[in-house]
C-alpha cells in the first residue's frame, strides 16, 4: 500500500499545473501556492511584454491530453496561452488545488529526523509555517528579475530618462515618441526592439553583446519543427554518457554531421542576411544549441533594413545626462532603456545549507534527470528540465517525480546511483558540451527525445516510440503519443 502524502505544489504555471494533476491523478492530496493573484507563470498576463508569442509551434507546446484549439496560429500570443492554461486547470479541476496569492517565503527542513518539509507561507501580509510530506518545485527560471545598474542612471532618471527590466515592458504604449535603446540579444530583447520600432518609437537601438545563431521560424520556407525536431536530428549532437558503439557510429558519420551543420548555417546565412549585419556567430552551430537559442523575431532583420532598428555589438558602460555610453565609448540619446538582461535562476526561498547541496560553486545545479538530488530527500524539480517544449517536458517529469516520491519507477535509483549519474551528467557539461551548461544545466534541449526516453525506461513505460520508424526519426516529439507512452507504464493508486 503506498501512503498517501501531502504534497506542496511552489508555482501555478505550466509546470505547477502539470505536477499538480499529476500527484492529484495517484491520490495525495496536493496544495498548490501562487503568489501571483493568477495562474500562468511567464504567461499571466501582467507579466507578458505587448506581442510575445510562443517559440515553439502549437503542437510543440501543449499538454498530451489538451491540444491547442484549431482556431490558435501555429505560434499563439501571450494572452492565448494564458486561456489554454485557464482551459487545462479547468478540463482537470486543477484550481480546488491551489492558494492563490500565496508566497512561499521559506522552505526548511523539520528538526530531528523528521521526514518532510516545512514551508512558511506568506498570504495576506501574514505568515504561518506548514508541514509537507513532499514538495514539488515549480517556480520556473523566469521568476527573479536580474536588476543590473550601471553608473550615472540616477542621474539619468532624474533628467527624465526611464530604465526597465524587459518584464515591465507591458504597456504598449510605452515606446511612443522615445529614444529607445534595448540591452541583449534574447529573443525578448528583439521582441520589444520590434514592437518598440512598430508602435511608435523615434528611434530603437538594440545594443547586443555577441552574435548568436537565431532560428527563423520558416527556413527555406520550411517550419522548423519539420527541420530540427527530430531524433535523427538530435542523433548528431553529442549527447551524454555514449556508448563505445553509439561513438564509434559518430565518429563513421562525422563528415555527414558536418555537412549537414555548414549547410543549415549557410542557409540560415543567407536567408537572414548575417554577414550583412556582420552577426555570423563564431561558434559552430552544433556546439551552441541548447535552451537559450533564440527564435527570430519577425520584422527584426527588415527593421535593420529599414533602418527602424539600428544594431549595435557591445554593452553598456554608464549613463551620461540624456546618453548611454557603451564600452567602446559610443554615445547613444535615450528616453527609455530597456535592460533585456534575463532572469536570476534560483531558490531563494530554500535555506542557504540545502542549496549548497543542491547547487556547484559554478551555478551547475547537481540533479538526477533534473528532477531530484539524493542529498535533498521528499522533494523534486518540475519544469527545471527546460526544453524547446517545456509544456510536454513538463507533464513528462511530473509522471516521473510522482512515481519517484513513490518508489514506484519501475527502476528506482538509489542515492549512489543518482550520485555517480549527477557526476557524469556534470563532467559532460562541464567538459564536452559548454552549451549545455545554460540555466545551470537545467536544459535537456536538443536532447528531448534521449531525456524522454530515460524518463519513460525509468517507468516502466511500454510503449516509447511510434511504430512507423520513419515518423518516429523524422517528425517532431508528439504530445498525444507521449500520453500513450505515459498511460503504457504501471498504474497505481496512493491511499
Ligand atoms: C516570453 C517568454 C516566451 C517563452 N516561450 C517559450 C516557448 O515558446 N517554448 C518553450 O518551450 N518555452 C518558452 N518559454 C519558457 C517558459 O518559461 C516555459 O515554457 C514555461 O512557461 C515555464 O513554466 P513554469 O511553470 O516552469 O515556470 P513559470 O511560468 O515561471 O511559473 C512559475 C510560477 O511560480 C511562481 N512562484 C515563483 N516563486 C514563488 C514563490 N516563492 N511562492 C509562490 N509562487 C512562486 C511564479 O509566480 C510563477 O507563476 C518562454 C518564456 C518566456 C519568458
Amino acid at each position: 500500500m503506498i501512503k498517501r502524502k501531502t504534497v506542496a505544489i511552489i508555482g501555478g504555471g505550466i509546470s505547477g499545473l502539470a505536477a499538480a494533476k499529476a500527484f492529484d491523478e495517484r491520490g495525495h492530496r496536493v496544495i498548490g501556492f501562487e503568489r501571483s493573484h493568477d495562474f500562468g507563470g511567464v504567461w499571466e498576463l501582467s507579466r507578458s511584454y505587448p506581442d510575445v508569442q510562443t517559440q515553439s509551434p502549437k503542437d510543440l507546446y501543449c499538454y498530451t491530453d489538451h491540444p491547442m484549439p484549431e482556431a490558435y496560429p501555429e505560434w499563439p500570443k501571450g494572452p492565448q496561452v494564458h486561456a489554454y492554461l485557464h482551459s487545462y486547470a479547468d478540463k482537470h479541476k486543477l484550481a480546488r488545488l491551489f492558494k492563490l496569492n500565496t508566497n512561499i517565503k521559506v522552505m526548511k527542513r523539520p528538526t530531528g529526523d523528521e521526514p518532510g518539509w516545512i514551508l512558511t507561507l506568506e498570504e495576506a501580509g501574514k505568515t504561518r509555517d506548514e508541514k509537507f510530506d513532499f514538495v514539488a518545485i515549480c517556480t520556473g527560471q523566469f521568476s527573479e528579475k536580474n536588476i543590473i545598474t550601471h553608473p550615472g542612471q540616477n542621474d539619468f532618471i532624474a533628467q527624465g530618462g526611464s530604465v526597465i527590466h524587459s518584464s515591465e515592458y507591458s504597456d504598449p504604449s510605452l515606446a511612443k515618441g522615445k529614444r529607445v535603446v534595448v540591452l541583449g540579444g534574447s529573443k525578448s530583447a528583439t521582441d520589444i526592439a520590434v514592437h518598440a520600432a512598430k508602435n511608435g518609437a523615434s528611434s530603437v537601438t538594440l545594443v547586443y553583446r555577441e552574435p548568436v545563431w537565431r532560428l527563423p521560424y520558416f527556413l527555406a520556407g520550411i517550419n522548423f519543427k519539420r527541420l530540427l525536431f527530430m531524433r535523427a536530428q538530435e542523433r548528431q549532437f553529442n549527447s551524454w554518457c555514449r556508448a563505445p558503439v553509439g561513438r564509434a557510429v559518430r565518429a563513421l558519420f562525422k563528415p555527414l554531421i558536418w555537412a549537414n551543420f555548414r549547410g543549415l548555417e549557410t542557409l540560415m546565412k543567407l536567408q537572414l542576411g548575417l554577414k550583412r549585419w556582420n552577426m555570423v556567430p563564431n561558434i559552430p552551430i552544433e556546439q551552441s544549441v541548447s535552451c537559450s537559442i533564440p527564435i527570430v523575431t519577425p520584422g527584426l532583420f527588415e527593421g535593420f533594413e529599414s533602418g527602424s532598428i539600428t544594431p549595435i555589438q557591445g554593452t553598456f558602460d554608464r549613463y551620461e545626462g540624456d546618453k548611454i555610453v557603451l564600452t567602446n565609448g559610443q554615445k547613444i540619446t535615450c528616453d527609455l532603456s530597456v535592460l533585456a538582461v534575463g532572469w536570476k535562476l534560483g531558490l531563494p526561498y530554500l535555506a542557504q545549507e540545502y542549496q549548497d547541496k543542491l547547487i556547484d560553486p559554478d551555478g551547475q545545479y547537481r540533479t538526477f534527470r533534473l528532477a531530484v538530488n539524493p542529498d535533498l530527500p521528499n522533494m523534486g524539480f518540475v519544469g527545471f528540465n527546460s526544453s524547446f517544449c517545456t509544456v510536454l517536458s513538463a507533464e513528462m517529469i511530473s509522471n516521473w517525480l510522482v512515481r519517484y516520491a513513490d518508489g514506484q519507477l519501475k527502476q528506482q535509483p538509489t542515492a549512489a546511483e543518482m550520485r555517480e549519474n549527477i557526476e557524469q551528467m556534470l563532467q559532460w557539461r562541464r567538459v564536452e558540451r559548454p552549451a549545455a551548461q545554460v540555466y545551470g544545466g537545467l536544459c535537456s534541449a536538443p536532447f528531448h527525445y534521449r531525456h524522454f526516453d530515460e524518463l519513460l525506461d525509468d517507468m516502466g513505460a511500454k510503449i516509447k516510440k511510434r511504430r512507423n520508424p520513419l515518423a518516429e526519426n523524422f517528425s517532431y516529439p508528439a504530445a498525444w503519443a507521449y500520453g500513450e507512452y505515459i498511460a503504457s507504464a504501471p498504474q497505481y493508486q496512493a491511499g
